[in-house]
């Protein structure tokens, strides 16, 4: 029977009440009830209790219109079962409250269905609530689900199969990723996407799991109807049936392709050259440790490494641009690995140096016969743009246990053989031998203190007078670089300068004889009020780096000298090689006054006809051309000769290293217009050299 009945009665005696409560006892309940006789207890009592019935007794006079009382209850929303109790005058007016919601009418004259419809009504009463409870739960569940499901399908690609794999439902992230239609997907199974990189056993645990009802996570490399790939992080939760059977599962991937790409990519750049797509060093020496052990236990040919760098490649850059230089770069590594073959490993050491490992060869000599082949090959023309590119290279060689058996030592020895190359003849190979190594301790040690020597100032110009021989006055000075080494004192330019210009040192150095040169002539116009002339070594290193133009007319004007007071000396051999790029910065300096010297002329190419073609104000001859020079010999001609030719070309003609009176006697008759050397004096420091400007009286012996 459950809880007792709630009734709220409206009457208007209580006699009537009492009868009503009379017949429910009757019946076997025992109700809870509360009476309302005015409109006031009906506003007071209707909230007061869960009503699971309103009983209205209807008599013709009733104290409150039960239409109202109805009309009352749905104005509030209260869904309380109203039953009428009716006598025969009003059957009318209930049959109306009945169309109106009225749950039941009662007679008043016989009550025994009261208790039958009470009962009816709670039910259905608990039933509709129920079911409102229900329905409402199930709407926000099922709003919850749609949210989630939209929210998961924004997120993520799904994927549904039924339990043999087919797969029954994709979303539009999954059609997206896969380049599949839903129609080519939905039917068949997930082999659609060719999955890669899976064993045969990976898949069989894959699926031992989820046939468990197990979860599944993991990563799987797909492939997309066009071929392309894609990866994803895949979760694969199973459903399982009451009976414990698997009947779908839902998969949720993630797409994880860029990151994949990102740590492929980290693991390619951590040992391929980005440029040439070669083995990097770390790769390169792993493959000669490889090549060693080979060797070691005679699966292998004898391992030899071949370091060759480009020669002058910088020019390339600087002529054509660094994307052309870069595409030259990727030439001729081409050129290297297609030459070598696939048994040999070639790698990019650094801009423009290369390196070769072979292991087809018995011996070192065998090797260097191949490596002049590859010589010879890497020199024929690139076509480029136009252009017809000649690039040679310097090369060196070190075999397995030729001053070293790891993969380390015989890379360094390859590349000390090819600095060595560098040095001595630039475009040839060299073989490295111990010897070697010592020179290059002592190279690389002197290139290091070069770069702490300018950061300490350990550098002094020295100013040499150079004599003009028609006015017996010191015509100009030539500016020459000294270092005083903490622990080695002085080291002579010949040993250190070739350092600074291999390793680009040149540059700040030459800028500080610029600058100190700049201030001797600045004091000596400002103590003495006397112009002087002082010539500045360039090397062909400066120029390819540098506009040296800007330079002059920076220095001309902090220093407020005049340009013709400064004089640059330059090298046959930068005036042979970069013709076309310096000759224009040259004539640039000769408009603007500066004169330009060649310097060392007979030791290199000694031709006389580009000469011509060069902005020279001044030839200097070497002084080894002086060595032989007595009167009357071949030397002496020749000298003659050149000095004559230098005239004709409107050039003034200097001798350096003049040491005796002989020869200064012999350069007079022959017409030479300057000359150099101890026998007027050695370089001088500045305090010297002023001091000797004091002294010099043009008295020679
Ligand atoms: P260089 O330009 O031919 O300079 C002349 C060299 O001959 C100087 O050697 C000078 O001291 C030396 N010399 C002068 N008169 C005589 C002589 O009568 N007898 C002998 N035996 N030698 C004489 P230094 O100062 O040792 O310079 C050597 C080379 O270093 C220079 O040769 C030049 O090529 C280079 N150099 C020196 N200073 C600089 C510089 O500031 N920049 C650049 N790029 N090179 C420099
Ligand atoms: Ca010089
Ligand atoms: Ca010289």
């Amino acid at each position: 029977m459950g809880s007792p009945l709630c009734i709220l009665i409206v009457a208007s005696d209580q006699e009537e009440v009492f009868r009503i409560i009379r017949e429910i006892k009757s019946q076997g309940f025992s109700p809870l009830y509360q009476v309302a006789m005015s409109k006031e207890d009906w506003d007071k009592r209707i909230h007061e209790e869960d009503w699971d019935s309103i009983l209205v007794s209807f008599r013709w006079n009733p104290v409150i219109p039960p239409m109202n009382l109805l009309l009352d209850l749905k104005s509030k929303q209260l869904d309380i079962p109203f039953i009428i109790i009716s006598h025969p005058e009003n059957y009318n007016e209930s049959l109306k409250l009945m169309s109106a919601g009225a749950a039941d009418i009662i007679d008043a004259t016989n009550l025994f269905r009261l208790t039958h419809v009470l009962e009816r009504e709670r039910r259905e009463l608990v039933f509709r609530r129920e079911k409102e409870v229900t329905q409402s739960y199930l709407e926000k569940s099922l709003k919850e689900i749609q949210f989630q499901n939209y929210a998961v399908d924004q997120a993520n690609i799904v994927s549904i199969t039924d339990a043999s794999g087919i797969i029954t439902y994709v979303n539009d992230k999954f059609v997206q990723i896969s380049g599949f239609s839903e129609n080519e997907l939905i039917g068949s199974s997930h082999r659609i996407l060719k999955s890669q990189e899976k064993s045969k056993e990976d898949w069989e645990n894959f699926w031992q799991t989820i046939r468990q009802g197990k979860v599944w996570h993991g990563e799987i490399k797909n492939t997309k109807k066009d071929g392309s790939s894609y990866w994803v992080e895949t979760t694969i939760v199973p459903f399982e049936d009451d009976d414990g059977s698997v009947f779908q599962y839902i998969a949720i991937h993630h797409d994880i392709t860029n990151r994949k790409l990102a740590e492929g990519q980290l693991t390619h750049d951590a040992f391929y050259d980005n440029l040439t797509e070669l083995p990097n060093r770390a790769l390169f020496l792993a493959r000669i440790e490889q090549r060693i052990f080979e060797y070691n236990s005679n699966q292998g040919g004898f391992p030899i490494v071949i370091s060759l760098n480009l020669d002058n490649f910088r020019r390339i850059n600087h002529s054509l641009g660094s994307t052309a230089g870069d595409d030259i770069l990727r030439i001729f590594a081409d050129r290297i690995n297609k030459f070598c073959g696939i048994s040999a490993i070639t790698t990019r050491l650094t801009a423009d140096s290369f390196a070769v490992l072979v292991v087809d060869f018995l011996s070192i000599e065998e090797g260097l016969d191949f490596a002049i082949r590859l010589q010879d090959h890497l020199k024929e023309i690139i076509p480029y743009r136009g252009y017809d590119l000649y690039l040679t290279a310097s090369f060196g060689l070190a075999g397995f246990g030729m001053g070293g058996k790891e993969a380390e030592e015989i890379l360094k020895n390859a590349e000390i053989a090819m600095f060595h190359t560098k040095e001595n003849k630039v475009g040839s190979i060299c073989t490295f031998s111990e010897d070697m190594k010592e020179k290059i301790h002592y190279q690389l040690e002197i290139q290091n203190d070069l770069r702490k020597g300018i950061e300490r100032s350990e550098f002094i110009v020295f100013y040499q007078p150079i004599l003009d021989l028609k006015s017996n006055e010191i015509g100009h000075w030539e500016a020459l670089v000294r270092w005083k080494h903490p622990k080695k004192g002085m080291v002579s330019p010949i040993d250190f300068i070739p350092m600074a210009e291999n390793s680009g040192l040149i540059l700040p150095l030459t800028k500080f004889v610029l600058e100190e040169t700049a201030k001797f002539i600045q004091s000596v116009l400002e103590t003495r009020g006397k112009t002087i002339v002082v010539a500045v070594n360039l090397s062909p290193q400066v120029f390819q780096h540098q506009n040296i133009f800007h330079w002059m007319v920076d220095i001309k004007q902090r220093y407020e000298i005049p340009y013709e007071t400064i004089q640059v000396e330059i090298t046959e051999s930068l005036a042979m090689k970069n013709m076309e790029e310096t000759v224009p910065i040259l004539e640039n300096l000769r408009d603007i006054g500066v004169k330009i010297a060649l310097d060392d002329f007979g030791t290199g190419y000694s031709s006389l006809s580009y000469l011509e073609k060069l902005p020279l104000s001044i030839v200097k001859i070497d002084k080894s051309f002086l060595n032989n020079v007595t009167a009357g010999s071949k030397e002496a001609k020749l000298l003659v000769s050149i000095i004559y030719m230098a005239h004709d070309l409107g050039l003034k003609v200097v001798a350096e290293g003049v040491e005796e009176i002989a020869q200064f006697k012999l350069l007079g008759e022959f017409k030479c217009d300057m000359i150099q050397g101890y026998l007027i004096a050695k370089p001088l420091s500045r305090e010297d050299a002023n001091h000797f400007l004091e002294k010099f009286t043009g008295q020679i012996y």
